[in-house]
């Protein structure tokens, strides 16, 4: 049996991740109302209503839009630690009792056939956290809210088969664009969001002999464009000798257009 995910949404505007085998189908984070989650799963021929459970990162808006009306509708489980179940609680709605899971940080779960890592990232949430997904020596890792990338996330998802990493602004675009101070220094700060530059200098040091894809994910709106990250990245990982487009690839992500369900081999 074979893994497979999509990037179903992407971005400041909200996010959504699948990831599944035959037997478990995991969605983490529902950042976008009920009716386009529906849509974003349709498109991405993914049957909804075979989903088992969703786990949350952190409670920002852009990861929890529709979690309380889509965890009502198809009665899944919600995984997330205490702080962010906290944290977001009010803003669900209602959610039973037997919806409600915990899931630590620096946790390993194994749902069905597919064993879950949690780990914490800096970013301005009660306590953020990513996941890692471990099925037949496959390893999956997604991780796009981040101020900074630490030694030990880079432990963590190095050599993932295929990784989901942020790439959120261009440093220039964001410094020279119409935000306020305020705003520019949240992003750049060490709990705010990887720009291109710091995805590229990361993946360095992620990419290993098994890393197959890499999807740029949590693309600003107003301070980035698809085009500029990926040659960014690109660009400076072939001055270092990476074969992209050939060992290698890179993909874009949408906040809108889900990818493509690949399955990891
Ligand atoms: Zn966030
Ligand atoms: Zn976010």
């Amino acid at each position: 049996m074979t893994l497979n995910f999509s990037v179903l949404a992407s971005g400041s505007s909200g996010n959504a991740f699948y990831i599944g085998t035959e037997k478990e189908k995991i969605l983490v984070d529902a950042g976008l109302s009920g009716k386009e989650m529906e849509r974003l799963f349709h498109e991405a021929s993914v049957n909804p209503e075979e989903i088992t459970k969703i786990l949350v990162t952190h409670e920002h808006s852009d990861h929890i839009k529709g979690l309380g009306i889509f965890a009502r509708k198809y009665k899944l489980p919600i995984y997330a630690n205490e702080k962010t179940w906290k944290a977001m609680d009010h803003a669900i709605g209602k959610i039973g009792l037997d919806q409600k899971f915990i899931f630590n940080m620096e946790e390993i779960k194994t749902f069905g056939d597919i064993d879950v890592e949690s780990f914490g990232v800096s970013h301005d949430a009660a306590e953020p956290m990513f996941y890692t997904f471990h099925h037949n020596g496959k390893k999956v890792a997604l991780v796009t809210d981040l101020g900074y990338v630490s030694e030990r996330i880079k432990k963590t998802v190095e050599d993932a088969d295929a990784l989901v990493f942020e790439s959120n602004h261009d440093v220039s675009m964001l410094r020279m664009g119409r935000y306020p101070w305020s705003v520019k220094r949240r992003i750049l700060g060490d709990s705010g969001h990887v720009s291109n530059d710091d995805c590229a200098i990361a993946l360095t040091d992620i990419i290993g002999n098994k890393t197959k894809r890499i999807y740029l994910a949590h693309l600003s709106k107003d301070n980035n464009m698809k085009e500029l990250a990926r040659m960014s990245v690109e660009n400076y990982l072939n001055e270092r000798g990476y074969a992209i487009g050939t060992e290698l690839e890179i993909h874009d992500t949408d906040p809108k257009v889900p990818t493509p369900l690949y399955e990891v081999v």
